[in-house]
């Protein structure tokens, strides 16, 4: 019973409990709707490839591997298309995360808004004028006689890229099933290989508790390995092809004599917790 008591204790003192109050923590710290963000790094302006849609909003702070991987997922569909519109890419996290307006998640640097690419209807690209519904056949009424059309080719590349990046790490890929669907089907028809296509299946989700997306994707990057030990927290399933989260330590007797000495509350907790771990005696 007593290592029962004492357990706790020792987590907080010797590993630090990730909460945003705690000075230990770095990264994204918390969940994506509860949570803060440290060491961010801003999305320029524009950069190869992307532009973003509201050049002097102050909510463009991210994890910097959310920044760099929007920045090379970006420079990817400009080298494989060339001469089409940038990405625009919508919020990212404000420097210190929290609450933006607009958003219930974005806090903690790992969710950004990315708009569609788009084309006419005869598919030159164009810019996107901004968050613009697309429906299920790839069209967009911008107005009454003015229509875009989901720019197939480009929104897959942007997919692959982000699913197959190793450094990314991403989560979700928050989008409408009708634009997955137009996406999965080119990918499939174009025989882009099969892994790639099933990660992007597997990552691409109409949400169901918001819009559904069918006007912009919503990324979301996954917390790494080392940002988990630091105190970001996941809220989704982890993907066999992310990487692994470190092991728990193992609580042997050992184990614990070693934290014990590290013990900030001097509770001697070795003593009373070794012989009665894993049982309640
Ligand atoms: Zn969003």
């Amino acid at each position: 019973m007593k290592a029962a008591l004492f357990l706790p204790l020792l987590t907080v003192g010797c590993f630090g409990i990730p909460t945003p109050l705690a000075p230990s923590v770095d990264g994204s710290v918390g969940v994506p709707h509860a949570g803060v963000l440290r060491g961010a790094e801003e999305l320029p302006v524009r950069g190869p490839g992307f532009a973003r849609l509201r050049p002097k909003s102050p909510n463009y702070w991210g994890n910097p591997r959310l920044v760099r991987g929007i920045s090379a997922a970006a420079r990817a569909v400009t080298e494989a298309a060339p001469g089409g519109a940038p990405l625009l890419v919508g919020d990212i996290s404000a420097k210190r995360g929290g609450k933006i307006p607009g958003h219930r998640s974005h806090r903690t640097g790992r969710d950004v808004d990315l708009l569609f690419y788009l084309t006419t209807p005869s598919g030159a690209s164009v810019p996107s004028p901004g968050f613009v519904k697309v429906a299920t056949d790839g069209l967009s009424q911008v107005k009454d006689d003015h229509y875009l059309r989901l720019d197939v080719e480009r929104n897959w590349i942007l997919v692959r890229e982000l699913v197959r990046s190793k450094e990314a790490q991403v989560q979700w890929l928050f989008a409408s099933r009708s634009v997955e669907a137009l996406l999965v089907d080119y990918a499939r028809a174009r025989g882009e290989p099969l892994d790639v296509i099933w990660r992007a299946e597997t990552m691409l989700l109409e949400p169901g508790d918001s819009s559904p997306h069918d006007d912009h994707f919503h990324v979301r990057f996954a917390c790494s390995a080392d940002e988990e030990v630091a105190g970001c927290e996941g809220g989704g399933p982890r993907w066999e092809w992310l990487d692994t989260l470190p092991p728990l330590p193992d609580l042997d007797g050992r184990a614990l004599g070693e934290i014990a000495k590290e013990d900030p509350f001097g509770l001697e907790a070795a003593h009373h917790a070794t012989p009665a771990l894993g049982s309640d005696g």
